[in-house]
């Protein structure tokens, strides 16, 4: 069974709008991507129809409300094969959950302590480390990448100290599009008795994620990226670990009993879920991950690669390309530069063709350090997507660089 591109191109009516006189081609689903009208009608169905704040009321409701949050956190537990929903904790997205991990496993961290990380990361996984080193002297450790784009293994396994505390990882990264060795990063982190956090912003979308197969500790990824709502993200926690960790916020929802003599906290999760949840989010990114079942995360990814091997042939036939990331099985993001043209150039050009594509570091600066460039421009894939676009991407690009290398 292959999948219907044009049925698919149906339900997002975004995709009809035009651009500058041109018809959209959206390239930046990396960035975020765009939602489905069955998403849409769930935020719909849930404003019109079971509106009432969660986990608080008797009112019907209220309950209603709860069963929807609670269900897609069934939902989530079982697409990330989780062992329990306690181990499911709602977030605003990527970001928060690290900046949660960072602080609250931060707080059991000592002067001297090491953290492992790589070049590749996205901002979201290196401030949230460095947060930490207003109060304690703790050391970041870079793992390096090769040419094409792969972390350097044999460097990251000599990075281990008695010091080494913490490693946080992408699984796919942003701007190359590596597809990070994950299991073999957090079995070699295992054996020095550490925990490893993976960032799963960009790999969600496009991976069967299973967080028991990789024995992450945790596993942090935005609902934006995934055809859900914007405002949801979940992280993966262990219970081991979240059973142990501190409170990252405090408020409503997440308590036991308060007095002004002693509070305690909510079970798991509720304990890292402080204030009303963007219910009405969590609600929708529930749909979300239906819809993405019912199309077959595999048979995405399988589509999406073609279109990325298209688009890297087509864009390497043109003078002058520089693409940055040749890692194989690379996930479905191109960034490139074209002769001298800055990225900033290209990007106006292309948006005034009809082109959405990202330019820019990327929330990536110190890995633009790395390649000595100060930014490029990124084209993302996702399901919606067609080869005939790609085709006049590719010659849009020639056109747009002819201009810009005169
Ligand atoms: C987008 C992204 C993030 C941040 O996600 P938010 O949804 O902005 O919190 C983190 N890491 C990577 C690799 C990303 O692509």
């Amino acid at each position: 069974m292959s999948l219907d591109i044009d049925k698919i191109r149906a339900d997002y009516p975004i995709l009809k709008r035009e651009i500058s006189g041109h018809p959209l081609v959206y390239l930046d689903s990396a960035a975020t991507s765009q939602t489905p009208r069955q998403v849409v009608e769930a935020i719909n169905e849930m404003y019109y129809r079971h509106k009432a704040n969660v986990h608080r009321g008797v009112h019907t409701m209220s309950l209603e409300a709860t069963d929807m949050v609670e269900q897609t956190r069934e939902k989530v537990r079982e697409w990330i094969n989780a062992e329990s929903t306690e181990e499911v904790v709602f977030t605003r997205g990527t970001t928060e959950g690290i900046n949660l991990v960072a602080s609250s496993m931060g707080e059991t961290f000592a002067n001297g302590d090491e953290i492992i990380l790589t070049v590749m990361e996205h901002h979201s996984n290196i401030v949230p480390w460095q947060l930490l080193q207003r109060h304690k002297r703790i050391r970041l450790r870079v793992v390096p990448i090769d040419a094409n784009g792969d972390l350097n293994m044999s460097a990251y396994e000599d990075m281990f100290t008695e010091n080494t505390r913490f490693v946080a990882v992408t699984h796919v990264s942003n701007v190359l599009g590596t597809v990070n060795p994950v299991r073999r990063i957090i079995e070699i982190a295992h054996s020095h008795g550490v925990p490893v956090l993976v960032d799963g912003a960009q790999a969600a979308p496009h991976l069967r994620v299973d967080v028991r197969a990789l024995d992450c500790d945790f596993y942090a990824f935005s609902s934006h990226k995934m055809y859900g709502p914007s405002g949801v993200g979940v992280l993966y926690g262990k219970k081991q670990w979240l059973s142990r960790m501190t409170p990252y916020q405090g408020g409503g929802e997440m308590i036991g009993n308060v007095s002004f003599e002693k509070t305690t906290f909510a079970e798991l999760p509720f304990k890292f879920e402080a204030g009303t949840p963007d219910f009405v989010g969590v609600a929708a990114f529930g749909a979300a991950i239906d819809y993405m079942k019912a199309l077959g995360v595999e048979q995405m990814a399988e589509y999406e690669h073609g279109l990325l091997t298209l688009a890297t042939a087509e864009l390497e036939k043109i003078d002058g390309m520089r693409i940055f990331g040749t890692s194989a099985g690379k996930g479905a993001v191109i960034s490139f530069l074209v002769g001298q043209a800055s990225a900033y150039d290209t990007g106006l050009l292309l948006d005034k063709l009809g082109f959405a594509v990202r330019t820019g570091h990327h929330c990536a600066q110190p890995l633009m350090t790395h390649l000595g460039v100060q930014g490029t421009v990124r084209v993302s894939f996702a399901v919606y997507n067609t080869e005939e676009e790609v085709l006049r991407f590719a010659q849009a690009v020639a056109r747009v660089s002819a201009m810009l290398n005169r």
